[in-house]
């Protein structure tokens, strides 16, 4: 039996947004087996004992949109990758997020059942919840053909993150598809987006009869749909079919506000992606294009999430950095802390993360039962959100399934 014993750590629960005095957590078999206060029980043979050192145990992050294949933005250098080659790639992001904290992300376009699969046999990386590749119609935000290609829109689009589906039936072959490999939701296209260079941010995508096939197909497999969404036009539309999670939602407004609370969806801003985008600027790799449509989303970005946490929409983490960018991933954390407590903030990384992946009580907790899925920092993130953005400096230890990495 595999046990551990952090000891002399403060609890953070993230559910109540407390610390407890010193005390300890024990695990065994990968769970959370006990926590307590005050003297820990006696660690018996064989129990690894880890020593918090006055630090803070925490439950694992949880980012909740990232693209796992998109590890460069040189279109032209992907047109030559091997599967192989690219899902070296993305495992080597995989095994650095983890040892950023992030012990559980949701990928939500690209990442696959092997992957997952590769994952949960013990390459080095957080939990892997798939998505497959997600749904774009013709000349969509996963349609990246560049325009002087005038082949019929054909299967999969680089780099490795979407589909080209048109119609209700094909939306529903696609969707099945991605059930039968073992998506944990399905991601569609409903906007413009940056990285497609040739479809306005305020266009919409898809008709409602399609988003509908997508949602009740989810629905059948026990699955959700979320959505890559920036305006209201697109995102209520989204909401009235059933859609449970949108993506993005920069541009939203308080009427769009007021029907994500009255249905209960989920809203995960990915304000960092523009940050990093407009720092690098052309040198990011992406075409002018995108660099021009990110003032257009980059600027509402940080007011709708004040606007959405004011009314309490069930908010969650996400980052969407591609390619050269993910060393950024815990910058989301300081953007938010702009206009959101740090509690909330990190709710929004654990407990919160945890009910829309359907694994409430699982992750993103410190209570008996849950995957012992920790983070040992040497301060209290409650108080100063940097002891988790500077993980070379405060983050003494990451556990996954109970086992120190
Ligand atoms: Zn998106
Ligand atoms: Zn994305």
């Amino acid at each position: 039996m595999n046990r551990l014993l952090i000891t002399n750590a403060h609890l953070l629960h993230p559910e109540d947004g407390t610390r407890t005095d010193p005390g300890w957590l024990e695990a065994a078999d990968g769970r959370i087996a006990a926590t307590g206060t005050g003297r820990p029980p006696a660690a018996g043979d064989g129990v690894r004992v880890v020593d918090a050192q006055g630090g803070t145990v925490l439950p694992g992050l949880i980012d909740a949109h990232v693209h796992l294949l998109v590890t460069s933005l040189d279109l032209r250098d992907v047109a030559d990758w091997t599967p192989g080659y690219a899902t070296v790639r993305a495992l080597a992001e995989a095994g650095r997020m983890l040892r950023r904290g992030f012990t559980t992300v949701r990928d939500v376009g690209g990442a696959d059942h092997g992957m997952a699969r590769a994952l949960a046999e013990g390459v080095p990386g957080p939990r892997l919840l798939h998505g497959g590749k997600a749904l774009s119609q013709t000349g969509g935000h996963g349609d990246l053909r560049p325009l002087g290609d005038d082949a019929l829109p054909c299967c999969e689009a680089r780099p490795h993150f979407g589909r080209i589906a048109d119609g209700v039936d094909a939306v529903r072959a696609a969707a099945r598809d991605e059930f039968r490999k073992g998506a944990r939701h399905l991601k569609v296209l409903l906007s413009g987006g940056v990285a497609s260079p040739h479809d306005e941010i305020a266009a919409v995508q898809y008709s409602e009869d399609e988003i509908r096939a997508a949602v009740e197909e989810a629905e059948n497999h026990n699955r959700y749909v979320t959505v890559h969404a920036y305006h209201p036009r697109a995102i209520d539309r989204a909401l009235r079919a059933g859609v449970r999670c949108v993506e993005h939602g920069n541009l939203l407004d308080d009427a769009t506000v007021a029907l994500l609370v009255e249905k209960d969806a989920f809203l995960v801003p990915t304000l960092v992606a523009y940050e990093q985008t407009a720092r690098l600027g052309a040198a990011s790799g992406l075409p002018p294009a995108s660099v021009g449509k990110l003032a257009e989303v980059r600027d509402r970005g940080l007011e709708a999430l004040e606007r959405a946490h004011r009314a309490g929409v069930n908010l969650v983490y996400g980052s969407d950095l591609l390619g050269p960018l993910h060393p950024a991933q815990l910058e989301e954390f300081t953007l938010r802390a702009r206009v959101q407590p740090a509690a909330d903030v990190l709710r929004s990384a654990t407990t919160t993360a945890a009910r829309l992946l359907g694994l409430e009580g699982e992750i993103g907790t410190l209570a008996p039962g849950a995957h012992a899925d920790l983070l040992v920092v040497d301060g209290d993130p409650l108080a100063d959100l940097t002891v988790l953005t500077r993980p070379e400096k405060h983050l003494r230890h990451v556990v996954k399934a109970g086992a120190p990495i």
